[in-house]
């Protein structure tokens, strides 16, 4: 079984859009959009050359809830997948849940309703196990909020934040202590993470 890297997108991965003067943020929705987050090339890289699998899971719900459509929901996602590809990066596989439990105005009816793929529910870390035959207890969920620890607790995977200096919002959960439901680990940038999770000890057998 192959050890796995499951990658949150926005936040984690690539930076979100802001208007600094409509004081917007937005997840990115057109491949203009995309803007790599410091040290994501060099983490990648240092983690598929340690042998992992790199795959991608993310929770995009502005179409459910009338923001952003489908279509530039799924053009982002595949243009992501190819810019990663010009850095030298694969990405075995991508899942991304479009659901969302109450929508909005204007929102694709069909895409309102509770998912269990939706993080924190397991349900894309478990496909992507399944699909790319990943080792749970050897596979890594990278993410940026409480949604993404709680899918990797549930999907029985060990999980890493990526809390940016800038944001401040997370810190009391990268703080948490040890049996409270803390991360495995925490670091400031993808590459750091790297550093640090493949120079640990292989556990033993
Ligand atoms: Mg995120
Ligand atoms: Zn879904």
């Amino acid at each position: 079984m192959a050890r796995g890297l499951i990658l949150d997108r926005d936040g984690t991965l690539v930076d979100f859009v802001r208007d600094p003067e409509l004081g917007s943020v937005s997840p990115a929705f057109h491949p203009d959009h995309l803007r790599l987050l410091p040290g994501v090339v060099d983490g990648l890289r240092a983690f598929a050359a340690a042998g992992y699998l790199l795959a991608i899971a993310t929770n995009q719900p502005d179409a459910a809830k009338g923001r952003i459509p489908v279509r530039a929901i799924a053009r982002t996602n595949q243009a992501l997948v190819a810019l990663l590809g010009r850095h030298g990066i694969a990405i075995a596989g991508i899942e991304c849940c479009l659901h969302h439990p109450e929508g909005g105005p204007g929102g694709d009816p069909a895409l309102v309703r509770t998912c269990d793929g939706r993080k924190p529910g397991p349900g894309m870390l478990l496909r992507l196990v399944a699909r790319l035959g990943l080792d749970p207890a050897a596979s890594w969920l990278v993410g940026d909020t409480e949604n993404d620890l709680g899918a990797a607790r549930a999907a029985g995977l060990r999980c890493a934040l990526v809390v940016p200096v800038r944001r401040c919002d997370i810190c009391p959960l990268a703080n948490r202590p040890p049996g409270a439901g803390a991360p495995d680990l925490v670091a400031s940038r993808l590459d750091e993470l790297a550093g640090v999770l493949l120079a640990e000890p292989p556990a033993p057998c």
